[in-house]
């Protein structure tokens, strides 16, 4: 199902009147974590700002530690339906467990498998029951076939609407908290249909490495990008090395505008 339908085949995505697929870009921005209804909303903002056409923020977070903030749950939801209503603008959350999938699925436009969820079979299966389209993140040491495999798994349930994103695997370099698997971008685009973005915040781990990775994904011929933002990088709980401040923002607008469109 999630197989090249050649060239010209290639699939667009809607979600909640945004776009991702060929002849487009798409810029998917935003916290971390939803954090407070104030931080979601201004994050928001900056993503606008900056071109964004859909908002990211996670109200459930896996994390490596039991100790860290896991975010705040159905009122993290409601957060992000309330900054929908106030901007128009829809957005991207992450499901972690069967059990919370209906409930996600009836706030969020798009739902989201984090990449330590790749290979969850039965919370690909459900995702692939609703009518929610898919973010599928690539696994930590997740090959591209496997990824794929883990698409399929969403097809087959009955849910095509699917964008693959790349965010970095593990490797033997430490320097950057993955390594952007930058070629798996015109590698996926031949072996599949479904738009593919890059998500530059998690791949490298650092600020300074975001607008140089997005540039990288441009020029690769990405769908898309997923940015993490934050009003106050420095007090975000979850991920504020690698998030852009305000500051930031209109170098990430300039790259939006540059980027190359087909008609
Ligand atoms: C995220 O995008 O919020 C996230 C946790 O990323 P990943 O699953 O790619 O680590
Ligand atoms: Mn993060």
């Amino acid at each position: 199902l999630v197989g090249a339908h050649g060239r010209a085949g290639r699939s667009t995505v809607e979600v909640g009147g945004a776009e991702i697929g060929p002849g487009t870009f798409t810029l998917i921005a935003g916290p971390c974590a939803v954090e407070s209804a104030e931080q979601t909303l201004q994050a928001a903002q900056m993503a606008v700002s900056a071109g964004a056409s859909l908002l990211r923020g996670g109200a459930f977070k896996p994390r490596t530690s039991p100790y860290a903030f896991h975010g705040l749950g159905p009122a993290g939801l409601r957060i992000l339906s309330d900054v929908r209503a106030a901007t128009g603008v829809p957005f991207v959350t992450e499901v972690l467990d069967t059990r919370d999938v209906d409930l996600v699925a009836d706030h969020a436009d798009m739902l989201q498998i984090g990449a330590r969820n790749m290979q969850n079979f039965a919370l690909l299966r459900a995702v692939g029951t609703t009518r929610r389209p898919v973010l599928l993140k690539r696994g930590l040491s997740a090959t591209i076939d496997e990824w794929l495999l883990a698409a399929e798994y969403i097809a087959a349930a009955g849910n095509e609407n699917i964008v693959l994103c790349e965010r970095g695997i593990r490797t033997f370099e430490n320097a950057t908290r993955n390594t952007l698997d930058i070629s798996a971008v015109p590698v996926v685009q031949k072996m599949t249909h479904l738009p593919v973005i890059v998500d530059p915040s998690h791949s490298g781990g650092r600020r300074d490495l975001v607008l140089p990775l997005s540039r990288a994904a441009v020029a690769v011929g990405a769908d898309g990008l997923i940015i993490e933002c934050h009003p106050v990088p420095e007090v975000a709980l979850c991920d504020g090395p690698q998030a852009l401040g305000p500051e930031d923002m209109p170098e990430l607008a300039a790259l939006m505008k540059d980027v190359p469109r087909l008609a």
